[in-house]
């Protein structure tokens, strides 16, 4: 058995915005979950359920409302600036590889050292080979240093943007939708890179996605939000879901035909505005499967299986 020691425990964490003259709204409510040193974990749900938000808090670039955050053992919940520098260096971000993603008047070297900058007080010199071999590794060479991200394709910015994060060997990664800005023949190759320096550098991975296709390609769990609520843990997504809105979303993103996409869009209800209700189920305005039940209690987050969780009334 591997290990499965844990590098995040998050308990009960919310992240509350409050609105001028209008009602709090919960960007994440509640969660509690923990992150397994070197595990790829998924985290899918439509844009808005609080995926980056979490994945921000994680990184404390955004400071939670309540809970805890323990990472590595450490409660960083309320760490400083200075605090978190100590140990920010471990934990980085893989953003969108699209052309926005870099400043236009920095080189690619540029871009890579201005981590190897902030932490570290090597030579100019052994910096460059620093980059150059992370630029390798990457699947990059050195004629890619004095490029600049308008000279390269989606794909090249991707693996730059890696090697960014990559460059202060970090243990943890949140990639936030590091496969979207790109076509579907590179995605996998971005895929296969990921997966090989996991192994390679042992790192634990937060795999932010819309894109359930490729979450089932790399993760090893997936979590399934929705309105800032996990509503299901799976152990792998070609396991049997349970949530009506987890078979949802799976039925309108991996079935390859349009037209069949287009009818599972009836597992969903229509509703003229997507808000968290009051009480009850969050997924309630939308779940063809609501009972009365469902409006009054918030269903638990209950195991069905081995590390299969389920927050729905119809298996409680
Ligand atoms: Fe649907 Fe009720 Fe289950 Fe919520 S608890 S997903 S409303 S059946």
């Amino acid at each position: 058995m591997g290990e499965s020691v844990n590098l995040f425990e998050i308990n009960s964490l919310y992240k509350c915005y409050n609105q001028k003259e209008k009602p709090k709204v919960y960007a994440v409510y509640n969660l509690n979950l923990t992150i397994k040193k070197r595990e790829t974990l998924g985290l899918v749900g439509e844009s808005g359920c609080g995926k980056s938000t979490l994945g921000k808090m994680l990184l404390k670039l955004e400071q939670p409302t309540r809970g805890t955050i323990i990472f590595n053992q450490q409660d960083i919940t309320n760490y400083s600036f200075n605090q978190m520098r100590k140990i920010r260096n471990g934990m980085q971000m893989i953003f969108q590889g699209n052309a926005n993603a870099f400043n236009p008047y920095f080189p690619v070297e540029q871009i890579i050292r201005e981590p190897l900058d902030n932490y570290s007080h090597e030579s100019k010199e052994k910096k460059r080979e620093k980059i150059v071999a992370m630029l390798e590794k990457v699947g990059l060479n050195k004629t890619y240093l004095t490029r600049y991200g308008h000279e390269m394709s989606g794909g090249q910015r991707q693996r730059v943007g890696i090697a960014r994060a990559l460059i202060l060997n970090p243990e943890f990664v949140v990639c936030d939708e590091a496969v979207s800005s790109i076509d579907y023949a590179l995605k996998n190759q971005i895929l296969t890179l990921l997966t090989d320096l996991k192994k390679q550098f042992g790192l634990t991975y937060l795999f932010i996605s819309h894109d359930i296709a490729a979450v089932n390609k790399i993760c090893d769990r997936v979590i399934v939000m929705y309105l800032g609520n996990i509503v299901e843990i799976i152990p792998n997504i070609n396991d049997k879901v349970q949530h009506p809105y987890t078979k949802a979303l799976l039925a309108a993103t991996l079935i390859p035909d349009p037209r069949k996409r287009e009818k599972s869009r009836v597992l969903f209800k229509e509703t003229e505005e997507i808000k968290i209700p009051e009480k009850g189920c969050v997924f309630q305005n939308r779940c063809l499967y609501a009972q009365q039940v469902c409006t009054i209690e918030p269903p638990a987050l209950v195991s069905k299986d081995n590390e299969h969780y389920v927050a729905c009334h119809l298996y409680q």
